[in-house]
């Protein structure tokens, strides 16, 4: 099992599907599976060539493009370790990445060299790569480096298929990123898992546009169970602006897509304020995942506009998919409402992955009430992070611990109620801060909100809601209460409400928890007699 085997089957396909890969410049560059696949070992042939061995990491600042697809075959396929890096990230924390991994080659995009020349200052390395025409001194050209490469034909060095394939860190929403590295077996069973699942499956005929950043794991099943299908690929290089992917779906016919809410919401938007502009009745699956979705978000492009969703979880230790939110037929009979009510949970685990959740009572039941922190073993879960950072993630037997609290149904759905750092603890009891962020957004003047705990001299903790409204408008605390309470028992009910410009979040776009609790305010201060 591993990319080779992958890579074979892509091969064997040649010629028929096409992958479009934009550049910096807006221009597509279409090629085959066979072509992509025979610059790819010519790559992994120049790599070796510039001293590049078995187990090194070769890291990537790159886009979704035809290069870095190359670089996701080309580099494990010679035995060395596929690092990606996120493009979104300062120069000191992407040369803090560099150091840590050990990475000292680099394949850059032309339009983070800046970004890379203040890196290279902080991070010894010995080779940078330059996909583009932009080339400074320090630098070699990609097609240079291809061009007196040669393809070596299919048998590549010998690869177990445990050895290290990819290496990824995680978003650092809750401390440093650590490593997480996976092995050849990890990324085959989640090719072949995401195949199987993704709504319908994925086939030759279909076309996936990569909208997850190349660089996070999130995007890393698409590209792998597209070569195992055959399928066609969309590289939208860097611009992920709403216009930009509904054009892309309408012009490729794009049968597969996914991403975070966020990107989605902005396409959402534009879809309510042109109806009938743009033509997305090609697509068959939208996948959310990566971060909390809102089930509005889901049920309205669904429902208005046609475009069928379903909702993903995973995390980066899990190579990334852990589960996905597909109705069993046990649903068949149900109403509108109990469907989506049990589609906005995050669904059941992919094959090949166990899971079960403990609290401090044992292991809990699966009765879709009692919530504790999610544990998950399988062929596709991490062995490990790097420099043995996080070894008390894993028990004793095996499992790794997710840090995240979940509920787990009858039907086996997974959902989370929050992250064990951000869940608030108020008199013995908890409080969920992404039901209350879900719940918040979907008043009509507020654009964003985050929940946070505040210590509380009666309760322990108590929620603190942070919203962004809308420029002009300006709902009062006890407004916004009054949203929530058909929801929610009353002591869910945020204690005190503080109105910021935005909302701080990480590179990847989640919430930046902790540098909120080290801005506001430490005590809860009851501000409901002022509202
Ligand atoms: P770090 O581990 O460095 O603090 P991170 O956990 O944000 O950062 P990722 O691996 O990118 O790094 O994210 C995984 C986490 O994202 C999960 O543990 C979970 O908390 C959250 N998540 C992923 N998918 C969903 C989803 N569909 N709904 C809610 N939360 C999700
Ligand atoms: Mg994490």
């Amino acid at each position: 099992l591993g990319i080779d085997a992958i890579a074979r089957r892509a091969e064997s396909l040649a010629g028929s599907r096409a992958i479009v890969g934009y550049g910096a410049d807006g221009q597509a560059r279409r090629s085959t599976w066979a072509e992509t696949l025979s610059r790819a070992r010519r790559l992994g042939a120049a790599l070796t060539a510039l001293g590049v061995r078995q187990g090194e990491p070769v890291a990537t600042l790159c886009w979704n493009s035809i290069e870095h697809l190359e670089a996701y075959f080309g580099v494990p396929l010679v035995g060395a370790v596929l690092h990606t890096v996120n493009t979104r990230l300062s120069a000191r924390d992407v040369a803090f990445i560099l150091n840590d991994a050990g990475s000292r080659v680099l394949i850059v995009d032309e339009t983070l060299l800046d970004l890379a020349e203040e890196a290279r200052e902080l991070a010894p390395l010995d080779h940078v790569i330059v996909v583009g025409d932009r080339l400074p001194a320090w630098a070699v050209g990609y097609e240079d480096l291809l061009a007196e490469a040669v393809d070596e034909g299919t048998d590549p060095p010998r690869i177990d298929e445990r050895q290290a394939c990819t290496l990824c860190y995680t978003s650092g929403t809750t401390g440093n990123p650590k490593g997480v590295v996976y092995s050849h077996r990890a990324l085959a069973i989640q090719s072949l898992a995401l195949m199987a699942v993704d709504l319908h499956g994925i086939r030759e005929s279909d076309t996936i546009l990569v909208v997850v950043p190349m660089f996070h794991a999130n995007a890393w099943g698409h590209p792998y169970a597209a070569a195992l299908a055959g399928a066609t690929l969309v590289l939208p290089h860097r611009d992920l602006s709403p216009g930009n992917l509904l054009t892309l779906i309408e012009r490729h016919g794009v049968t597969h897509t996914g991403g975070v809410s966020t990107v989605w919401e902005g396409v959402l938007q534009l879809l309510d304020a042109e109806p009938g502009r743009y033509d997305t009745s090609s697509l068959r699956i939208l996948r959310f995942g990566g971060a909390p979705v809102a089930p509005s978000v889901m049920r309205r492009l669904e429902e208005c506009h046609g475009i069928p969703v379903v909702q993903g979880f995973g995390m980066t230790e899990m190579s990334p998919m852990g589960s996905m939110a597909v109705l069993t037929s046990a649903f068949d009979g149900a109403s509108a409402d109990e469907r989506w009510a049990q589609r906005a949970k995050q669904g059941r685990p992919i094959p090949f992955l166990d899971v079960r959740a403990r609290n401090d009572a044992g292991l809990v039941p699966w009765d879709g009430r009692t919530a504790g922190e999610l544990e998950v073993r399988g062929a596709s879960v991490t062995g490990g992070y790097l420099h043995e950072r996080g070894a008390d993630s894993f028990t004793a037997d095996g499992w790794l611990l997710t840090g995240d609290i979940v509920t787990i149904d009858p039907h086996g759905f997974i959902q989370i109620v929050d992250r064990a750092k951000d869940l608030i603890k108020s008199g013995g009891e908890w409080i969920s801060s992404i039901a209350l962020e879900a719940s918040l957004c979907t008043h009509p003047a507020v654009v964003d909100a985050a929940v946070i705990a505040i210590p509380d001299a009666r309760w322990g903790e108590r929620p603190l809601a942070c919203v962004v409204t809308r420029p002009g408008a300006h709902p009062t605390a006890r407004e916004l209460r009054d949203h929530l309470a058909p929801e929610y028992p009353s002591w869910w009910l945020p204690t005190r409400f503080e109105y910021l410009d935005e909302i701080p979040r990480t590179a990847a776009g989640k919430i930046r928890k902790a540098d909120l609790r080290a801005a506001l305010p430490v005590e809860s201060g009851d501000d409901r007699q002022s509202a």
